[in-house]
């Protein structure tokens, strides 16, 4: 006798979403989560979460982009809360710079609308930022950003309202698949489901090694900055942006807490050996080129950190995550997302939920179906020199986070 037709294993970013869209189909959801939703300690901490329309990663992301920010603003409207605000955003680079040429393409591709500004004028409409007249933006309206704790936890709330039985601060210890069938072993008792929901971010591979496609766990540093001017740092002045600089890829939110700007390193820092140990000091010297970049670039804030966090995502070799069956109509894995699927979360959730409840998603999710992995792929051999170099260094003088 099954506890649930789904079980939900990590109500994280993707499983508390996936968890709701289940539950409004009418399915018995049983979810576990060894923290809480909303937690920080995993994928989706630290205050903010770029929405990006201009999609560098690939134009098959868009009509996806394009649903998810429509759920975004009904989740806007179900808590009367400012979760996603779409402010608008930029991509600041070289004319040449091919993140900023596939991000506008992306946009051209399905219509919607862009500009391009040189240098100059991107000067005038941006002053937060120093442009140099040789350098182009993009700007478009549909981006904005995420506030991941909220959007999380109020996903798993509505999961709960729908029907859903939800287990927190309970800890999935191992899975056992069968043909018809899992059995999950928690810290609290052990449930039988007739499907699984595999959401464990980080630890997927670690829960099901040998079901899940293979991938490496990125730790990911975000870094606050006082600012000077915090007027000019608003949502309502300040688009989100992504700028290419000295050869440094970095994103940056506006302030929400009134005091300090938030800017990131695109790429990650470096790895993870173990999700369950996550190193949440991170060394002084990695901080020089976010440093650098962010005094040449910016000048309205103090170039030293007030603030650290640090988090992670699991990557791919081809660093797009995975959305479909593990084990046909048994285990359904969500994961890999490599640092961009936040945005993503209410998205995945209802494909999900077609495929698991209809047997076939309406929405265009083939491109990340997990079934284009041979299990050897690893992504080491990807990283950049910069990455291999941190991962592989010595100890150094270390900030508290
Ligand atoms: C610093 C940083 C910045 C990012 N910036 C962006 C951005 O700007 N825009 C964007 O779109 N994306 C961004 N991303 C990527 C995005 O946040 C992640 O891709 C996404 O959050 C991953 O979701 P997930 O559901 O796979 O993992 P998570 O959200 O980590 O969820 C996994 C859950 O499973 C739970 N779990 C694991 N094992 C067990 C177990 N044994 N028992 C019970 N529970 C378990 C965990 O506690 C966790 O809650 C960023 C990621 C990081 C780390």
């Amino acid at each position: 006798m099954n506890d649930a037709d789904v079980a939900v294993l990590g109500l994280g970013t993707m499983g508390s979403f996936a968890a709701w869209e289940l539950s409004k189909r009418g399915q018995k959801v049983i979810g576990f989560e060894q923290f809480a939703p909303g937690h920080d300690q995993a994928g989706a901490g630290g205050e903010s979460r770029l929405f990006r329309m201009a999609y560098a990663e690939g134009s098959d992301y868009v009509p996806l982009l394009m649903r998810a920010k429509e759920q975004w603003e009904a989740l806007n409207e179900i808590t009367g809360l400012p979760i996603a605000v779409f402010n608008g955003g930029i991509t600041i680079g070289e004319p040449d710079d091919p993140f900023l040429e596939a991000a506008r393409q992306s946009l051209a591709q399905f219509d919607l609308p862009y500009t391009m500004h040189n240098g100059r004028q991107a000067a005038d409409l941006f002053p937060q930022h120093r442009i140099a007249d040789h350098e182009v933006v993009l700007q478009d309206d549909a981006s904005g950003f995420l506030r991941p704790e909220a959007a999380v936890a109020h996903a798993a709330r509505q999961a709960a309202l729908a029907g859903a039985e939800l287990h927190t601060h309970t800890r999935v210890e191992s899975v056992e698949v069968g043909d018809h069938g899992v059995r999950i072993i928690t810290s609290d008792g052990v449930y039988r489901a007739r499907r699984l929901v595999l959401s464990g971010g980080a630890w997927n591979s670690k829960l099901l090694h040998g079901l899940t496609p293979m991938t490496e766990v990125h730790r990911i540093a975000m870094t606050w900055f006082p600012m000077r001017e915090p007027g000019l740092f608003t949502p309502e002045h300040f688009p989100i942006f992504v700028r290419t600089f000295d050869g440094v890829h970095f994103c940056g939110w506006p302030m929400v807490d009134g005091t300090n700007l938030k800017v990131a390193l695109a790429d990650g820092w470096d790895l993870v050996q173990d999700p369950d140990h996550l190193d949440r000091t991170m060394p002084q010297d990695l901080f020089a080129e976010i440093k650098h970049v962010v005094a040449k670039t910016i000048p309205g804030v103090i170039p030293e950190m007030s603030r650290i966090g640090v988090y992670m995502d699991a990557y791919t070799a081809d660093q797009h995550g995975y959305v479909g069956w593990l084990v046909p109509d048994v285990v359904y894995g969500m994961g890999g997302f490599s640092g961009h699927g936040f945005k993503l979360a209410p998205v995945l959730g209802e494909a999900a939920a077609q495929e698991i409840v209809d047997g076939e998603s309406r929405l265009p999710i083939g491109f990340l179906s997990p079934s284009r992995f041979s299990t050897s792929s690893t992504t080491r051999d990807r990283l950049p020199a910069f990455q291999r170099r941190i991962a592989t260094a010595s100890a150094a003088p270390v900030v508290s986070v």
